[in-house]
């Protein structure tokens, strides 16, 4: 049995009271929840959202690492550094990244490989843009993401390992998949799981669906047989609505 997971990535968003009334509101109204919360702020506030979340179940994650341990690399952040401060998760080849910031394939995988490495749990985004959709690629484009992104993780490390299925055209747009598109490329992830690694590794590895998530669709589109969870960005950003989407989350 998987457990569902509800991520709040909170992007370049909040400052640092914001963030930590966030913490707190989410905090208070967490409830009995069989759900994995996780919340990825931005890295100043990294230390004090890991403060905030102490005494509740809310776990902390970065929204990107670097690939090397310490040096001469200006604006950089190591995975040591991270664990230092209490992050447990990262986020790698996220759509921002691929696509506003120019991250390829090869340096996802890099950055997937060092976080698994240095013992932290990551968080694999894949997910086609829309003039690709349409032009039927959204498998070949997935399988080259996932491809790319897992060469070299061992069946071992994939127990550390959770796919996010983000449709680029559904973030931060607010159009979202219908949960039957969800299901079918998140079945599509499953069945390379198991064609690349084993059946073990896909019945056990978690893929959330990103796209607009809201508490009014969340329940459906986590109902789905093969997602496992959210990663959500804009609707993470208020406790009220996160908090909705958790809830759906059973
Ligand atoms: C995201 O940033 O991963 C995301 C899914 O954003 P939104 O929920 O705003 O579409």
């Amino acid at each position: 049995m998987r457990q569902v997971i509800v991520a709040g990535n909170w992007k370049m968003n909040t400052n640092k009271a914001e963030g930590e009334a966030l913490v707190a509101g989410l905090k208070a109204g967490l409830g009995e929840t069989s759900a994995e919360v996780i919340v990825f702020p931005p890295f100043p506030y990294l230390g004090g959202i890991v403060a905030a979340a102490e005494g509740s179940s809310i776990k902390t994650g970065s929204q990107d690492l670097y690939i090397e341990d310490n040096g001469a690399y200006t604006g950089e952040v190591s995975t040591e550094m991270l664990k230092d401060v209490g992050c447990s998760h990262v986020l790698v080849g996220h759509s921002e990244r691929r696509h506003v910031l120019g991250e390829c394939n090869k340096m996802v995988n890099k950055k997937a490989r060092k976080g698994l490495d240095d013992g932290m749990k990551v968080v694999l985004c894949v997910g086609e843009l829309i003039e690709e959709r349409q032009a039927w690629q959204m498998e070949s484009v997935l399988d080259e993401q996932m491809s790319w992104g897992l060469a070299g993780v061992s069946a071992d490390q994939m127990a550390d390992i959770m796919i996010a299925y983000e449709p680029v055209w559904a973030i931060g747009t607010g159009l979202t998949a219908t949960p039957a598109q969800a299901e079918e490329a998140h079945l599509y992830l499953r069945k390379w799981l198991e064609l690349h690694y084993s059946s073990e590794v896909a019945e056990n590895t978690r893929i959330l669906y990103g796209g607009s998530v809201k508490p009014d669709n969340a329940a459906e589109l986590i109902g789905q047989p093969n997602v496992d969870g959210a990663l959500v960005g804009g609707a993470s950003l208020k406790a009220d609505s996160f908090l909705g989407i958790i809830a759906g989350a059973g």
